[in-house]
């Protein structure tokens, strides 16, 4: 049987690493400085160097399922993601940071399901985004509004780590929360301000928020009511 994986290992090393290799040798002599930290989700139409035509030594990457941001406060289980986010933040001073879901996500959709009881980690995984979850039967535009709203949760999240929100309140760091359309080949940027995902086609950032400073009460924050009271199903 052909090894397709070893072909490409070594296609990588033929084709590929010739073009880069002055760069890959400066991000080692030099060391990284990406800038920008991106969770997304680890579903493979998700291809993050794509969408922002980043290359080696830009982006520092966390993947998971359905871009989630466990808590800071350390719930055992969860300390893979929460490493990287405090590594990027405080050693590497990143400025970016994005969460990338995208729509027809397995993680969120079995939000709505049976998880089967051998999964158990995945099981407790996904409950980072039940808050998402709305009250409804799933449908395309319930699943959608869910991965949109997850991404504004994991976003008030991480506002949660104190080194995250220090650095944003400083205006240091920006928080940006995209909602990948596979299908349309567009990203849709949170604004903050209008309270809703905009096209990054017709939008004037790359995504804002939510950077709101009044507290939390009861364990909802105003801007995710924002985004709440947005939903109208149709
Ligand atoms: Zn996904």
């Amino acid at each position: 049987m052909p090894d397709e994986l070893l072909s490409r290992l070594r296609r990588f090393n033929t084709d590929f690493f010739p073009q880069y290799q002055d760069r890959f040798k400066d991000l080692v002599e030099q060391g990284q400085h990406p800038t920008t930290l991106f969770i997304g989700c680890s579903d493979s139409r998700l291809v993050p160097y794509m969408l922002t035509g980043a290359g080696p030594g830009e982006l520092f990457l966390v993947r998971n399922v359905a871009a989630f941001v466990p808590p800071y406060d350390g719930s055992a289980g969860h300390h893979g993601t929460a490493a990287a986010i405090e590594y990027a933040v405080l050693a590497l001073n990143v400025q970016h940071i994005i969460v990338c879901g995208h729509s027809h996500c397995g993680g969120i959709r079995a939000l709505y399901g049976e998880v089967p009881d051998e999964a158990s980690n995945l099981k407790a995984w996904l409950e980072l985004g039940r808050e998402a979850c709305l009250p409804v039967q799933l449908s395309d535009e319930a699943l959608h509004r869910t991965e949109e709203r997850s991404v504004v949760l994991q976003l008030e999240r991480l506002m949660d780590y104190p080194m995250v929100r220090s650095r944003v309140e400083r205006g240091e760091l920006a928080l940006h929360g995209w909602h990948y359309v596979i299908e349309a080949g567009e990203v849709n940027v949170f604004d903050v301000h209008q309270g809703r995902f905009v096209p990054a086609s017709s939008s004037e950032h790359s995504g804002t928020g939510p950077y709101s400073l009044t507290p939390v009460h009861d364990g909802v924050s105003p801007i995710f009511n924002e985004i709440d009271e947005a939903w109208r199903p149709r």
